[in-house]
């Protein structure tokens, strides 16, 4: 195992991811070894470290006279592709990485010959493939899909849960100080570091949110809410995608709470359809469709990312309060990426690359083969609808009525045009003229196109002049 300066770096990953993944690293070499494996691990300021994995592979292998060299496939192409080409002595075998439910082959036989990709047809396929919330071949409730139940604004009379924080041990401790010195310049906080770093915190973490948030995270999932960074959602995707919790057993403990009538089907429902649906749905269309899919940039969005992302500065309070826990937790819940991040970065016309870079460095939970989907196609549309079947596109209406943020707003929410008014307010229109063209066909968008002609020649000219002066205002990161 190999802390290596390549992968902290190749974009600048927020402080508190760098220190998980050491940190989690440092313990399973630990929990490994005690177990009897004999485990060669090099820290970051070893200074025989060649600074990629590559290179400490082909170091190693030479060291110890190693016959063969045997991987699991990374979780990026671009990794992928330096692995591959490793020139070693033995030759490299590649393992699929089996903390999937799915594998390639597996995905590329279900799309095979479909004309749309959805994710609605993958995940009933992932249902009756796994049994979960299934009666013989039919769905539990007699619905596939919950999802028109989980769309309540939260209210403050409710009891917000927190999730499980963890003291940092020894280990933690030393590799926070590793990175305050290796990663200063790196976005994001690293004080108040409360993430589990091995299996059993990892799976205490995932219990904890059983009791305590799942019964509400169905009816919850979609709302924000000043100061509540996590309300009911499960902060488990950085265990997940690091390994420290399986899909699979996260999703039967899931079914497990509503069989036994401690969580109503939504909630049940709801969940299981992020994991075996939207996470492995992501990652099969990730591996079909790269590397290409990385270069998708099907609206022509060329604007530079606005330099608020890194610093929060900006009169948006949603914006502004979505990043600053971003700063503070390397984490922000799925409506807060996709419906206020995600959202004006689209309305806004911002280059997809570079957001996608920032989702990348910014989470705890990211990687390449999960966020590039979500960001190039569920958020951006950029794929040109492979993934999404409308851009997720809307006005500060969405935002008012699912958060409490406007309330604190430099910007008035009800105001449509003028200085004070909401940005997204008139960027949706500007959005929606911008692509008419391409979006009218679009039979979830047509109804916007119309009400867009509709306008008058006067407020159509309010609306793109609005835009122009907003825009132009925007300084690059
Ligand atoms: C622009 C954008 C970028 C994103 N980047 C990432 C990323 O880098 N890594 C990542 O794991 N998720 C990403 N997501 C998906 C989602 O926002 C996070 O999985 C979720 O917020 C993690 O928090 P949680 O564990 O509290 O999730 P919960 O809301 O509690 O959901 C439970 C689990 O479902 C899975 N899940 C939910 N939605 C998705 C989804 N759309 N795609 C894949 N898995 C999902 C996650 O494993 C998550 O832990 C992104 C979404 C958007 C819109
Ligand atoms: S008024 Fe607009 S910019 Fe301000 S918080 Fe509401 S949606 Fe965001």
């Amino acid at each position: 195992m190999a802390e290596v300066q390549s992968e902290a770096t190749y974009v600048k990953h927020h402080k508190k991811k760098i220190a998980f993944v050491f940190s989690a690293m440092r313990h399973f070499a630990e929990e490994l070894r005690a177990a009897g494996w004999t485990v060669h691990y090099i820290r970051m300021d070893d200074p025989e470290n060649s600074g990629t994995l590559s290179g400490e592979i082909l170091r190693l292998a030479e060291q110890i006279g190693a016959k063969s060299v045997i991987v699991t496939e990374p979780g990026e192409w671009r990794l992928r592709e330096e692995l591959r080409g490793l020139n070693t002595a033995s030759g490299l075998t590649m393992l699929p990485d089996d903390r999937f439910l799915a594998s390639h082959a597996e995905f590329e036989e279900w799309a095979r010959g479909r004309k749309a990709l959805r994710m609605e047809y993958f995940y009933r396929y992932m249902r009756r493939k796994t049994g979960l919330l299934m009666v013989g071949q039919q769905p539990e409730g007699n619905q596939w899909n919950f999802d028109h139940d989980n769309r309540k604004p939260a209210s403050r009379q409710l009891r917000i849960p927190q999730p499980l924080r963890f003291a940092p041990d020894q280990i933690t401790l030393n590799v926070l100080a590793l990175v305050a010195n290796h990663f200063g310049d790196h976005f994001g906080d690293l004080s108040s570091f409360w993430f589990g770093t091995t299996r059993a915190d990892a799976e205490a973490a995932l219990a904890h949110f059983l009791t305590t948030a799942l019964p509400h995270f169905g009816d919850y999932q979609d709302a924000m809410l000043k100061g509540e960074k996590f309300l009911f959602h499960a902060v488990v995707s950085l265990y997940l995608n690091c390994g420290l919790l399986d899909p699979l057993e996260t999703c039967r403990a899931v079914e497990a709470e509503y069989r036994a009538g401690r969580a109503p089907l939504n909630a049940a429902e709801g969940f299981i359809r992020q994991i075996i649906g939207w996470r492995e749905y992501v990652r099969g269309i990730y591996w079909l469709k790269m590397p290409r899919y990385a270069k998708s940039n099907a609206l022509g969005a060329t604007r530079p990312l606005p330099g608020f992302y890194w610093t929060a500065e900006t009169d948006m309070a949603c914006i502004r309060a979505c990043i600053t826990q971003t700063r503070q937790e390397a984490y922000a819940h799925h409506i807060q990426r996709l419906m206020v991040t995600g959202t004006f970065a689209m309305l806004a016309g911002i280059n997809p690359h570079e957001l996608h870079e920032w989702y990348l460095a910014v989470y705890a939970d990211a990687y390449e083969w999960v966020e590039l989907p979500n960001t190039i196609g569920m958020s951006q549309f950029a794929d040109g609808g492979l993934l999404a079947s409308k851009p997720y596109a809307a006005s500060g209406a969405y935002i008012d009525r699912m958060s409490d943020y406007c309330g604190d707003c430099a910007y008035s929410v009800k105001a449509k045009a003028g200085p004070k008014a909401c940005p997204f307010n008139y960027l949706y229109w500007d959005f929606i003229a911008r692509h008419r063209e391409r979006i009218k066909a679009n039979p979830r968008m047509a109804q916007m196109v119309r009400t867009w002609d509709g306008f008058d020649k006067d407020r159509q000219a309010e609306i793109k002049s609005d835009s122009a002066r907003f825009l132009s205002g925007l300084s690059g990161a």
